[in-house]
């Protein structure tokens, strides 16, 4: 029987639980780029806390990118020094962590937002150069891995998007082709760093012109193939992911069960839980090994603590979204502690 808090391996590294904490849009720097010290706390109250794997908030690659204008960016001198400061502190509780990078938007200098199929092949050459640069800082500064983003509505995801890249060049066309771009980065990151290298992607689209789910697990299985270490699959924007037919089943779920079925690498499922019993219940009904939270994390860094104590913890999260685009990472409920038993209680009870 699994159980969210098993030690389990993932991959090469061992982890303290199946739970991955992902971070989404939430940031807290300083304008001039500098993490905060309330960043430090937090990342330690995350690892302290029995978390298996941290991924960090993304950072963007771009600074003009449009995520909210607090998101982190490794674009400024002393990025290496003080995110090695971080991975330091959260290696202390043997917790591994990786940096996540993504960008929405690509930028030229008279251009604003330039569309997958316009960008010419230097441009793809920089974009290339520019994350492979990142993960060389990321190795630096002593990361366990990076988290290439081609889920949700990134750039990337826009560029392996068939309803997105009508190319008629060596990047368009194939499922492979597409994929190139991605690719060639993977085979020079592989070479030069020791990054576990991790793929976040969307199960599907749901669009007409878009990728199916039978196109996304043979982009799995090429990503497998070319040296991905591991697959974290999470929701696409499209509303039709939301009304399936039969709206009793998640299709996330389903959909990382059936990617699962397909490759030999550890593949986490993105999100959408928020109680220790439905945990349990996914990992124990499903091939799923691997579960990530964010916003749990938002509502209380230290939640797991209080989970492993009560045995049927339930997050304090009602999903608001209210904590995004904020400059600091706070929850916007009003905290409602969940009553810890004491030693003093046990006893009692017995
Ligand atoms: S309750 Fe709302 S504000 Fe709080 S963590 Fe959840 S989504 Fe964010």
């Amino acid at each position: 029987m699994k159980d969210l808090f098993d030690y389990v391996e993932f991959g090469d590294l061992k982890l303290n639980s199946r739970i991955v904490r992902t971070g989404l849009w939430e940031s807290e720097r300083e304008k001039s780029g500098n993490f905060t010290p309330e960043i430090y706390t937090r990342y330690e109250n995350i690892a302290a806390s029995g978390v298996g794997l941290i991924i960090s908030e993304v950072f963007s690659l771009y600074p003009r990118d449009v995520f909210s204008k607090y998101t982190n960016t490794i674009n400024y001198n002393r990025f290496v020094r003080e995110a090695k400061d971080l991975t330091d502190m959260v290696h202390i509780y043997d917790v591994p962590i990786f940096a996540q990078l993504g960008f929405v938007q690509f930028h030229k200098k008279a251009e604003h937002n330039v569309q997958v199929d316009d960008v010419t092949i230097e441009d793809i050459r920089k974009i290339q150069t520019d994350i492979i640069i990142a993960a060389q800082k990321f190795d630096y500064a002593g990361f366990d891995g990076i988290q290439l983003g081609l889920g949700n509505y990134y750039f990337l995801a826009r560029f392996i998007n068939p309803n997105f890249n009508h190319r008629t060049d060596r990047y368009g066309g194939s499922t492979l082709n597409r994929l190139k771009i991605v690719l060639e980065i993977i085979k020079v990151i592989k070479q030069n760093t020791k990054l576990h290298i991790n793929v976040r992607l969307n199960a599907f689209d749901g669009t007409n012109m878009g990728m199916s789910l039978d196109e996304t697990i043979e982009i799995c299985r090429i990503l497998e193939k070319y040296g991905v270490d591991s697959l974290q699959i999470t929701r696409p924007r499209s509303p039709q992911f939301f009304t399936q037919e039969n709206k009793e089943k998640n299709p996330l779920i389903e959909a990382t069960n059936e990617i699962i079925k397909h490759v030999d690498i550890p593949v986490i499922l993105g999100g959408g839980s928020n109680s220790q019993n439905q945990i349990n219940d996914i990992l124990n009904t499903t091939d799923i090994d691997y579960i990530s939270m964010q916003r749990p994390f938002v509502a209380d860094p230290s939640f797991l603590v209080d989970w492993q104590v009560l045995g049927d913890g339930v997050s304090r999260c009602i999903t608001c979204n209210n904590c995004y685009w904020k400059k600091t990472s706070t929850c916007f409920i009003k905290p409602c502690k969940v009553e810890t038993p004491s030693l003093e209680d046990d006893v009692l009870d017995e």
